[in-house]
């Protein structure tokens, strides 16, 4: 595994994308996602110039976190239990999987408590798939207005995990719908998110030619996971 050479090459290909869409790559984020790898693994994707990373369970990302380099910067990405809220509070600068208000509120509780704001983004599973997580896009909507009045959480844009598929051109259109979603939740807030986390190793240059404000790749930078989350 050659960490600098594979994320030479994401960049490359982040770079032609955003040439493709007309965009800067400054507006696009490279988060690795280092679920399944160990801190050493984490350590070395820091010397290489990456400081965002993702996890996907809480349990395994405290360990990792008190492992790693305080440079490191925490995001969850994966689905969170209500019991594991105080935590997550505590050991990430940002929750991508807020998918319920009851959620939001444990969330908001904790944050409360902590005397922080909390950024958040909002899970949506916009293609309805049984197996995932995430809001479907009719309920977020609804209750928008009731998650925006959390004082201590914070709601800068939306999170999906697109549907798996070997051509990643099947899922341009999730993507899109997405990016409308996102104009939609502004229009009714009356205020700009600005953030739109979506595209994965197998995904992520069509996200982008769609908006995507932040990637969220694992297998590309680090190879197979070595320890398969159960996630
Ligand atoms: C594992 C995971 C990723 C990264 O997936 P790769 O295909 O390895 O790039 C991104 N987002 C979420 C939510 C994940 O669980």
């Amino acid at each position: 595994m050659d960490i600098e050479a594979n994320l030479a090459a994401i960049r490359s290909r982040i770079d032609a994308a955003c040439e493709r869409a007309g965009r800067n790559p400054s507006e696009v984020t490279l988060m690795a996602v280092s679920k399944g790898q160990s801190a050493s693994t984490v350590e070395g994707a820091l010397a290489a110039g990456l400081t965002l990373f993702g996890e996907n369970r809480v349990q395994e990302a405290k360990i990792k976190i008190s492992q790693c380099s305080n440079r490191c910067r925490w995001q969850l990405i994966g689905h969170l239990q209500s019991n594991k809220c105080r935590d997550a509070v505590h050991f990430f600068e940002k929750i991508q999987s807020v998918d319920s208000l009851d959620l939001a509120r444990e969330l908001n509780k904790f944050a409360d408590k902590s005397a922080k704001n909390l950024p958040i983004l909002l899970e949506v599973n916009m293609a309805k798939e049984a197996s995932k997580f995430g809001y479907d896009p009719e309920l977020l909507l609804q209750e928008l207005e009731d998650l925006n009045r959390l004082t201590k959480i914070e709601i800068m844009g939306l999170m999906t995990v697109a549907p798996w598929s070997p051509e990643p051109e099947k899922v341009r259109p999730i993507f899109r719908q997405m990016k409308e979603l996102l104009d939609q939740c502004s229009a009714k807030l009356g205020a700009p998110l600005t953030e739109l986390s979506m595209g994965m190793s197998g995904d992520f240059e069509v996200a982008i030619e769609e908006g995507a404000t932040l990637v969220r790749i694992g297998t590309a930078l680090f190879g197979a996971r070595p320890l398969p989350p159960k996630n």
